[in-house]
């Protein structure tokens, strides 16, 4: 039986790409979560553009320095599916060595979990061990976590509006999930957005409404068991040869 592991993670880019090229959730968002992991005593995973580590240095620095996992997620949010292998290549490249500078990074999140399977081998060079770019709700719909081109592949359970639903509601989706339950958002959503210019699923319930939700969910995840931990950590738990 697959261990109660529930990992909290964080993909820290501007707010709700690409419709807003604001980052409120950098100065407002960020901090408000750290506070409640810091009170919860939780440790997250922080997937970073390397173009938001570049221009908040002190936030990348308190997530660090506060013992949480930092990890990538691109250089500036660009569909690496999108793009081609060279230039791929070349913005993985350039993000790595951005996010080092603040600390090691293991792990690896795609922008909009688009990674094409050529760009594995990649992330592996670059000394990445962990890849959570799959989707359980998107094909090709992986069950649980398995190994593919060196790399352990850890597939989000649910999308990060999940979170924001009406308590009552996910704590059903949360008890129908099988673990290891990894959950993801972003800065954005823990900033009131209610009246952005964006759509539905960028705005409802963000601010402190998302904030209370959080700490909800990981009150319950406790409730039930489950160890709240990082990415990497989480690899490392279930049986696989990672560093953390
Ligand atoms: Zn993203």
């Amino acid at each position: 039986m697959t261990p109660r592991i529930a990992v909290l993670s964080f993909d820290v880019e501007q707010d709700c790409p690409p419709y807003l090229a604001s980052t409120r959730g950098m100065g407002e968002g960020l901090p408000r979560i750290l506070d409640v992991l810091s009170e919860e005593g939780v440790k997250a995973t922080f997937f970073f553009t390397a173009e938001m580590a570049r221009k908040f240095p002190g936030l990348v620095r308190r997530v660090v320095d506060e013992g949480h996992e930092l990890g990538s997620h691109g250089y500036m949010h660009e569909r690496l599916d999108k793009l081609g292998f060279s230039e791929a290549r070349r913005l993985l490249e350039k993000a790595t060595k951005e996010l080092r500078r603040y600390g090691d990074t293991r792990s690896f999140r795609a922008p909009n979990l688009q990674l094409p399977d050529e760009l594995l081998p990649v992330l592996v060079e670059l000394g990445y061990a962990v890849d959570s770019s799959l989707a359980r709700y998107k094909p090709p719909f992986p069950r649980g976590v398995r190994v593919a081109g060196g790399l352990v592949r850890l597939p989000v359970s649910v999308t990060s509006s999940v979170l924001r639903l009406p308590w009552r509601l996910q704590r059903l989706i949360h008890s129908a999930l099988a673990p290891p339950l990894v959950y993801f958002s972003h800065p954005w959503e823990y900033v009131d957005m209610r009246s952005a210019p964006i759509r539905l699923d960028c705005r409802f319930n963000t601010g402190d409404t998302a904030l209370n939700l959080l700490r909800r969910l990981i009150r319950f995840l406790r409730g039930k068991g489950y160890a709240v931990t990082t990415v990497c950590e989480a690899a490392r738990r279930l049986g696989y040869s990672v560093e953390c």
